[in-house]
């Protein structure tokens, strides 16, 4: 295919579901339950089964839940919020419409701030954020048929839609993992796209570039991960690309992206708005949302990724690309908050090296999380202490800190029982120093005739005989010192 950037501005704008992990559902008290594990059908009342006559009561911790989001993403807040039907006849929808909200959805006109590959930084707009129902889930048989499973039918479901303010695969997958970043924050959305329960749909379209008109859109399904996101819409940005190319016009359609062999293929032409007869939903009273209810959702919200990650640069002195690792999950920059404050002023640079190069090393080879570690916070600390009052040398530290990681014992106890602490004693290591340069005579006249480099062999082999506990330090001044003596002689 021909390159489309050359000639083509793609433009993106991103539709994403979140289901809110509330404890009953937007408008029945039926159990929110993980549709993967629960057996169907079993969390269901005749409200979510869309019984007629039945009515809705709107759950209040899910319009919370949806305030926070509204207001993490820098929403203007609705304080006259109407819930809306949308029409339409599908086997997942018992009642053939959906609970949602249309002209007055509850936020609109926010932002969010993404970071792309090169370090630099973008605003997307976020267009409206509104609260709605999920509809029941089904599984199409291979031999014909389907089964419905309506546990997921009238989940609180939230509806995030961007600006068309993205402009690649590569941004769009940036943008979908920073509202997942912020829901995982506010403790509303565990982010498992694999279950279903963020769901990130890209509209696309390209334009020539220059032009200021939006060309036609196609919308794209079934991505189950941001990869498949971010290869999904670079697909279909060159697919769009050839066909205008060869003189064709785009088709609006929603189109899915085929995981296994991935492209995109034609799902359904799209439907427009009058195709839903969106009307207010009659069972339901105007939600009102006071300044003072958004006063205190706002006062509860968590730091947020982006305020964290400007405070570790101003306050710990970390390089940005640090203080994103570190704030990737609130977990672990809770963990590494926690970590700081046990240490001494001045050490969070070393606590987060620890953390970064090695505690994250270990947690990725045992597929642990931060909540599952044996390693302590103070542990760390304990741990960094060791080596700054030279105890240990920050090898042996190292393997201490496996062996923390596999028990739980402390940093002190390991030392104490497997011998590590390391030799400062300065006649043990002179003595060393001494054999190991009887033992090398060859290698010390080369080095002595100018091969200034086996030092660094000299070095090995002294902290080879002291079984790798050696003060570093110690062994390279000691060794020096031996040497330069010997010159002179
Ligand atoms: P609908 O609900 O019918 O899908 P919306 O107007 O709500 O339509 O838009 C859905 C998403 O599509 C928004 O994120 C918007 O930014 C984006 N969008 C709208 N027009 C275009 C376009 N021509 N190309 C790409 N994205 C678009
Ligand atoms: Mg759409
Ligand atoms: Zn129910």
């Amino acid at each position: 295919m021909t390159n489309p950037t050359t000639y083509y501005e793609p433009i993106i704008g991103l539709e994403i579901h979140a289901e809110l992990m509330t404890n009953s559902k937007m408008f029945c008290g039926c159990k929110v339950v993980d549709s993967a594990e629960a057996p169907p059908n079993t969390a269901v009342c005749p409200v979510c089964l869309g019984m007629p006559g039945m009515l809705p009561v709107i759950n209040r911790q899910a319009v919370e839940y949806a305030l926070r989001v509204a207001l993490a993403l820098n929403c203007t807040i609705q304080h006259h919020n109407i819930f809306a039907r949308k029409n339409y006849f599908y086997p997942d929808l018992p009642k053939a419409y959906q609970i949602s909200q249309y002209e007055l959805p509850l936020g609109v006109n926010g932002w969010l701030e993404i970071e792309l590959e090169d370090g630099s930084s973008k605003r997307i707009g976020v267009r409206r954020v509104h609260m709605e129902e999920d509809t029941g889930k089904l599984t199409h048989l291979e031999g014909g048929g389907s089964l419905v499973d309506y546990n997921r039918s009238g989940v609180p479901l939230l509806e995030i839609v961007s600006e068309p303010d993205i402009h690649s695969g590569e941004e769009a997958r940036a943008y979908g993992l920073k509202i997942r970043q912020i829901l995982r924050y506010l403790g509303v959305n565990s982010g498992d796209m694999e279950k279903g329960v963020l769901r990130v749909e890209p509209n696309i379209s390209i334009r020539p570039v220059g032009s200021t008109a939006f060309g036609t859109r196609t919308e794209l399904k079934n991505l189950n991960s941001f990869k498949a996101l971010a290869e999904g819409t670079a697909y279909e940005i060159a697919r769009q690309a050839e066909i205008l190319n060869r003189g064709g016009q785009v088709v609006q359609e929603t189109r899915g992206w085929h995981d296994a062999r991935r492209i995109t293929f034609s799902q359904r032409s799209k439907e427009e708005a009058e195709d839903y007869r969106y009307f207010p939903e009659p069972d339901l009273p105007p939600l009102a949302i006071s300044d003072e209810w958004i006063a205190t959702v706002r006062a509860s919200l968590p730091e947020l990724p982006d305020a964290k990650v400007a405070r570790y640069q101003a306050d710990y002195g970390l390089s940005a690309y640090d203080a994103r690792v570190l704030t990737e999950e609130r977990a672990v920059a809770a963990w590494f908050e926690t970590a700081v404050a046990a240490a001494p002023t001045h050490a969070a640079k070393t606590v987060a090296n620890w953390v970064i190069n090695n505690l994250f090393a270990l947690m990725n080879e045992k597929k642990q999380g931060i909540e599952q570690i044996q390693v302590t916070p103070a542990g760390l600390v304990e741990l960094i202490g060791l080596v700054e009052n030279r105890t240990i040398n920050h090898n042996t530290a190292k393997e201490v800190l496996a062996e923390m990681f596999a028990t739980g014992q402390s940093a002190p106890a390991i030392v104490q029982a497997s011998g590590l602490a390391q030799v400062s004693d300065e006649a043990a290591i002179t003595a060393v120093i001494a054999n190991v340069l009887a033992a090398n005579p060859d290698s010390v006249t080369a080095y002595l005739g100018g091969k200034e480099k086996l030092l660094g062999f000299f070095i090995g082999q002294v902290m080879r005989e002291l079984h790798g506990k050696g003060d570093p330090a110690v062994v390279n001044r000691l060794l020096s010192q031996t040497l330069a003596a010997r010159r002179q002689a």
